[in-house]
């Protein structure tokens, strides 16, 4: 069996470590901060009574992501996933209308309940299934749709200003986090196709009912293998010579293995690896905002929902609907914004949609912009996004930037983790596979 060392201790990392321990490789992970999770963490906030464990902002997956449901399985943790039938969008001004799966068998399982949707007329709600059409015909046929943005695509199918913004906009902003406009077209047909089409319950949403840093605690580590994880641990070099790694360098020490797998955010590669030559010039961040409230009596009386035009995309319940997680993707325009004015346009956005927000007093509020938080992925970038496979022999790539077939999501990145391991189980002479096929 071989050595293993896995840099980074996010989803990616640690999707690798899991796989790779399970089939008996001993691991060992270098984590730099003094948790693991990366950017799908939690941490406490605040100190004595009012400390309080927060995630750094909600995360959601939904059931098409059977590889990210896996890595939670190796864990056992699935349990801790909560899954829900039900999209409730609400318009402002409270008016409700919900999405869910119905009797028909899939593709048209959704048909029931989209026609009953109130916040598209008929011919909007024509238009797009005149468009859902077009995705099940082209998906995986058209040549160009890593090419052209999904806006010009939804431009293309006549599809009308408020279908976009209101249906099309909605589901893709929050699950790619980037604007329609700069979407590469192929990956909004995958959220579709796969998420909204393919199974009658591969859209339900999950939501952990724990936080996020309990879902990979290092107690839950001890039944899935040998794994040792070295926190506050930042690798400072991977030295590189003769084609391959000698040793990385961390806390001043030399650590040695016989494979490497390199799970860090893109843009420390290069600094951190500079033998591998990796150009990552043309990668950029699209940011999200994560707003935390919590107030002195319940102002929600449903899990989640869908918010409809404003800034605030969606709101999870916590504790009851006294506190609530507001989430922007792709939140450009708040970065710039002082916190105090994003807590008050939160606050004004909330009484449109939510009678009981009004007259509820504010007892506290967190606010937490992710400037870095997924990959654009822009049109143009997919064969950009490199392999796990690199020039160095016996170093990999992970993470939810290089190509694992997925957007830079969770489940990208649980993928890119997974082709790491099978990557380095073969170079270890035990070829394995870890990867499970998309669902369609
Ligand atoms: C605010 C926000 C909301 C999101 N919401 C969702 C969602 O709802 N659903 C979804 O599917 N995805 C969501 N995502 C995306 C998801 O969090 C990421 O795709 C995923 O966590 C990336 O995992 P990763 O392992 O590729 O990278 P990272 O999580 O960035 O992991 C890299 C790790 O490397 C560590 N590191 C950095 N430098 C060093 C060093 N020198 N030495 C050692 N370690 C180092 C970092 O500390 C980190 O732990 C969201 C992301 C953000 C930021």
């Amino acid at each position: 069996m071989a050595e293993v060392i896995v840099i980074g201790g996010g989803l990616a990392g640690l999707a690798s470590a899991a796989a790779l321990a399970g089939s008996g490789h001993s691991v060992r992970v270098l984590e730099s901060r003094r948790f693991l999770g990366g950017r799908a963490t939690s941490y406490e906030i605040g100190t004595g009574e009012n400390a309080e464990t927060i995630d750094n902002c909600q995360h959601v997956l939904l059931r098409c992501c059977v590889n990210l449901l896996d890595f939670y399985r190796r864990l056992g943790v699935e349990d801790q996933i909560h899954f829900y039938r039900d999209f409730i969008f609400i318009e402002p001004g409270g008016r409700r209308s919900v999405l869910r799966s119905g009797v028909l068998p899939a593709p048209a399982h959704f048909l029931e309940s989209f026609l009953t949707l109130k916040f598209l007329s008929l011919s909007e709600k024509l238009a797009v299934m005149r468009g859902i059409r077009a995705i099940k015909a082209q998906y995986k046929t058209r040549p160009d749709l890593d090419r052209i943005t999904m806006l010009h695509w939804l431009k293309e199918e006549r599809q009308p200003p408020r279908a976009i913004e209101r249906f099309w906009r909605q589901i893709l902003v929050s699950a790619i986090s980037e604007e329609l406009d700069a979407t590469a077209a192929s990956h909004g047909f995958q959220v579709f196709r796969l998420g909204l089409l393919a199974r009658r319950d591969s859209y339900q949403m999950g939501v952990p009912s724990v936080p996020l840093g309990e879902l990979y605690a290092e107690e839950k580590w001890k039944k899935v293998g040998p794994v040792e994880f070295l926190l506050r641990s930042p690798v400072e070099r991977i030295v590189i010579e003769n084609g391959a790694v000698q040793f990385v360098i961390a806390r001043g020490q030399e650590l040695r293995a016989d494979h490497y797998i390199c799970a860090l955010p893109f843009e420390r590669v290069p600094e951190v690896a500079p033998g591998l030559e990796l150009d990552v010039g043309d990668f950029e961040y699209s940011p999200i905002t994560g707003i935390h409230l919590w107030f002195d009596r319940p102002v929600i009386d449903l899990p989640h929902a869908t918010l409809l035009d404003r800034t605030i995309q969606w709101i999870f319940n916590k504790h009851e609907g006294r506190a609530v997680q507001l989430v922007v993707s792709a939140s450009r325009s708040l970065l710039e914004m002082p916190r105090a004015d994003v807590i008050a346009l939160a606050i004004r956005e909330l009484e449109e949609f939510l009678p009981a927000a009004h007259g509820a007093k504010l007892e506290k509020a967190h606010v937490v912009k992710e400037v870095r938080a997924v990959l654009s992925a822009k049109p143009g970038l997919e064969s950009r996004r490199p392999l796990s496979r690199t020039k160095v022999r016996n170093l990999f790539l992970a993470g939810d930037w290089t190509r694992s077939g997925w957007p830079a999501i969770m489940e990208g990145a649980v993928r890119s983790g997974y082709l790491a391991a099978e990557a380095v189980a073969e170079a270890a002479g035990q070829p394995g596979q870890f990867l499970l096929p998309d669902i369609a």
